[in-house]
């Protein structure tokens, strides 16, 4: 795919046990605006939850699929071990503070690859990163009370993929994908899709011997941003003619997508910019009630009745 990168990170969807633990931790804890309360497509009786910036732009959007009663998870080689999200370098100090005030697993700042960050567990024990990122000029989610705007999280910034060989997985990101290799520090290399700014970086930890077990508190996959459908649709061909076994096309409601996995195990996706998360209610209402897509709806009763009962009302400004 000798043509152009994607355009940078578009989601990464992990596991969640309890939804409700879920839910506060993410639009409370860290100020995400939940962007979108549906199902899995593919296991209807569990929730989708979608978390994002203010209209769930594409580059903001962590979503989970919660399982009340799933076991934790084990990182390890063949996974997406980290989900960094940026925010302000003179807002550091204030995160860590808050985030301790909140009795969150959270280390003290470190310097890492020439960048700021604070990492953190979220309630099931998953990895983020919080990066000071002073040239990213998104204005993320101003929607939490006790949260200035000046400190929000602006979007995704990287994600770290941990595996066992460097180079079948750089191979991929360069090759295929048409990144570039953009940085060394010991066992990690870094990948950035072309001259997107923001929110398009890929770390490689590699020299992790174990492999991982995908469960609780684990990624379950990470999503890139095309464009549109014909983009896409260009890259599933051309990942087909390079023997990558890839999906046909999903219609995921509110994107398309196609999947399938680099060489050392982590599932990617590709996903389009559109339609976007107001297709089926307005931008003001997102998240608060239970969306279907069309082929789900007539089994509505159903489907709501068999998920456990989630407390979304917002904690606005
Ligand atoms: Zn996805």
């Amino acid at each position: 795919m000798s043509t152009v990168a994607p355009q940078g990170l578009h989601h990464v969807t992990a596991i969640a046990s309890d939804p409700q633990a879920n839910v506060d931790f993410y639009t409370r804890a860290l100020g995400l605006r939940l962007i979108k309360q549906t199902v899995n497509f593919d296991a209807p009786d569990t929730y989708h939850l979608y978390y994002g910036d203010a209209k769930g732009s594409p580059s903001s959007i962590l979503t989970f699929f919660p399982w009340p009663d799933v076991p934790k998870g084990r990182q390890g080689a063949g996974m997406t071990t980290a989900t960094a999200f940026s925010v302000p370098g003179s807002s550091m100090g204030w995160w860590h503070e808050r985030l301790k005030s909140q009795e969150v697993d959270v280390d003290a700042p470190v310097s890492r690859d020439g960048e700021d960050v604070l990492s953190l567990r979220d309630p099931d024990g998953m990895v983020i990163d919080l990066v000071a990122a002073d040239g990213d000029l998104r204005s993320g989610w101003d929607g939490v009370a006790d949260i200035p705007a000046e400190h929000a999280v602006r979007g995704l910034h990287a994600v770290t993929l941990s595996e066992r060989q460097l180079d079948p997985s750089a191979s991929m990101l360069t090759d295929l994908l048409g990144m570039d290799l953009t940085g060394e520090d010991g066992d990690r290399t870094r990948f950035a899709m072309g001259d997107v700014g923001t929110g398009a970086l890929v770390d490689v930890a590699a020299g992790v011997a174990d492999r991982g077990w995908q469960a609780g508190g684990t990624v379950h996959h990470v999503a890139f941003r095309a464009p549109d459908l014909e983009t896409m649709t260009r890259w599933q061909q051309e990942l087909l003619s390079r023997g990558v076994q890839v999906t046909d096309v999903r219609d995921r409601q509110y994107f398309k997508s196609i999947y399938f996995r680099e060489p050392g195990g982590v599932l990617f996706e590709i996903a389009t910019d559109s339609p976007g998360f107001d297709i089926d209610e307005p931008l003001l209402e997102l998240g608060r009630s239970l969306k279907l897509p069309p082929w789900l709806e007539p089994s509505r009763e159903q489907i709501a009745a068999a998920l456990p009962p989630l407390d979304v009302t917002p904690d606005v400004a």
